[in-house]
């Protein structure tokens, strides 16, 4: 038998999983969409694949992106998968395993701009789930007197400009250098980092250009292979592990789940599981549909149907009595094994996420269980007690379990990232329950305190 043959599937590197994240208009969605754009123009057939919710990209088109930066040969891993929904909020949905889902993040900073609230809000959570991050120093080619070196490492293109422009970009990059500094990491410019592990590359970059680019792609990857090798090892044939990104309500299929895929396989007609608003839901896989290529949005026909997918790969899931599940909670195959255990196991995960509540305090609400535990996390440093958290959008019954609080301060609702629902807005019109309502977590944090700060003032 060759060792092809005897090669049984265990052990396969999986893409690692890259999400981007940073302040409002700091160009994430810009980056993402040129990293897109230029792998398409690369001209090459299979360039990138467009999953549901992510985007992958081959090692050979890294590596024709960057260049003389990523030499094929010295990768094993398949490329890297970038999750499409920019920003911390998405972030906080994908996790796995108690941490990020994403293996890497890049934290996109506005180099004019600076550090603003929710590129902190960003560095708190990669604090938190102990993601590594690059952060990609962004805008570069709006500094006064640019000079665009075309087709050359950033390195280089940075040595080229004129003292002025380089003066002016250094007080920025180093700015940012200092205020990652002052959020305890030891960063600096990537072409000076040795270990990524114990410092933060700074890639300077325009999302607009595509300077830089090839150099954000080559340290991912160089970071990837270097030190997260080991975690990439997956059993491939073995039964799916995934993260829901969002239940989508499709219409042919009724509530389906994207779902991004991080291990093993799932197969058309497997039972699975799937984390639920109540409780854990046991369905079978209808079916496992992938976005078409140019796909009209008139056409009805928008997904092609695969009867399998493997990670890592983001895949809309179709099947029985998903109304219920919740974004940012675990699916899992039951494959080989007792259907209990498995929910054993969805419930054990969702458990971890558990928000610790008091008797008395304020109810929260937050579109997925990890912006529900971002936002429990902020509201315990700030001393908030919470009464009550949930996923969901604000209901008449959040309003009436408000309304019994004895202080004014707990008569409140801070959701985040959620609607009202049309009955609950005429409850709270009725009721003096006050609703705050971000989708910033600092600033709904501060709102409140704001509010209760004057009360108190009121009170004196
Ligand atoms: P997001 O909110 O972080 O997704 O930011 P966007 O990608 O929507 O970018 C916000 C604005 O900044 C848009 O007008 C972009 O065209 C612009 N922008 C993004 N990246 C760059 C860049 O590298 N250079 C310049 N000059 N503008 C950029």
């Amino acid at each position: 038998m060759s060792d092809t043959d005897t090669h049984d599937q265990t052990g396969t590197l999986r893409t690692p999983i890259v999400a981007v994240l940073g302040h409002v208009d700091h160009g994430k969605t810009t980056l993402l969409d040129k990293i897109r754009g230029s792998a398409v123009s690369e001209g090459e057939a299979g360039a990138i694949t467009q999953h549901i919710g992510a985007t992958a990209v081959p090692l050979d088109t890294v590596s024709q992106m960057a260049g003389s930066l990523v030499d094929p040969d010295d990768f094993d891993l398949p490329g890297l998968l970038f999750i499409d929904t920019p920003g911390h909020h998405s972030f906080t949905t994908l996790r796995s395993r108690g941490g990020a889902l994403a293996d890497i993040a890049v934290l996109v900073v506005d180099v004019n701009d600076g550090f603003q609230p929710q590129t902190l809000e960003a560095i708190d959570i990669l604090k938190r789930t102990g993601t590594p991050f690059i952060v990609a120093a962004n805008k570069i080619d709006t500094t006064p007197g640019w000079n665009p070196q075309e087709g050359e490492p950033i390195q280089q293109t940075y040595e080229a400009q004129s003292k002025q422009a380089r003066q002016r970009l250094d007080e920025n990059l180093y700015e940012i250098i200092g205020n990652l500094s002052d959020e305890g990491f030891s960063a600096d410019l990537y072409w000076r980092v040795q270990n990524f592990t114990k410092n933060i590359g700074v890639v300077p970059l325009s999302a607009m250009t595509g300077e830089g680019i090839p150099d954000l792609l080559a340290v991912l990857m160089g970071l990837s292979q270097r030190y997260m090798k080991a975690e990439m090892e997956i059993d491939v044939a073995g039964p799916g592990k995934g993260t829901v990104l969002e239940v989508k309500e499709e219409r042919g299929f009724g509530a389906t789940l994207d779902v991004v895929l991080y291990d093993g396989t799932v197969r058309e007609d497997e039972t699975i599981v799937v984390g639920g608003a109540n409780s854990p839901i046991v369905t079978e896989v209808r079916a496992l549909l992938q976005p078409r290529p140019n796909a009209e949005i008139r056409t009805e026909k928008r997904f092609d149907r695969v009867d399998q997918v493997s990670a890592a790969t983001g895949i809309k899931i179709a099947a029985p009595d998903l109304e219920d599940a919740m974004a940012g909670a675990p699916v899992r195959v039951v494959r080989d094994r007792d259907v209990d255990e498995v929910i054993e196991e969805v419930q054990a995960e969702l458990a971890g996420i558990e928000v610790e509540t008091e008797e008395q305090g304020v109810v929260v609400k937050a579109d997925t269980l990890g912006s529900l535990e971002a936002m429990a996390n902020a509201l315990q440093e700030a001393e908030v007690p919470i009464l009550r958290a949930e996923v969901g959008d604000v209901a008449p019954r959040d309003v009436s379990i408000a309304g019994t609080a004895r202080e004014d301060e707990h008569k409140v609702i801070l959701g985040f990232n959620v609607d009202v629902l049309p009955d609950a807005e005429e409850d709270l019109e009725d009721s003096d329950v006050r609703l705050f309502s971000h989708d910033v977590i600092y600033q709904l944090v501060e709102d409140y305190d704001e509010f209760v700060t004057e009360r108190k003032r009121a009170q004196q």
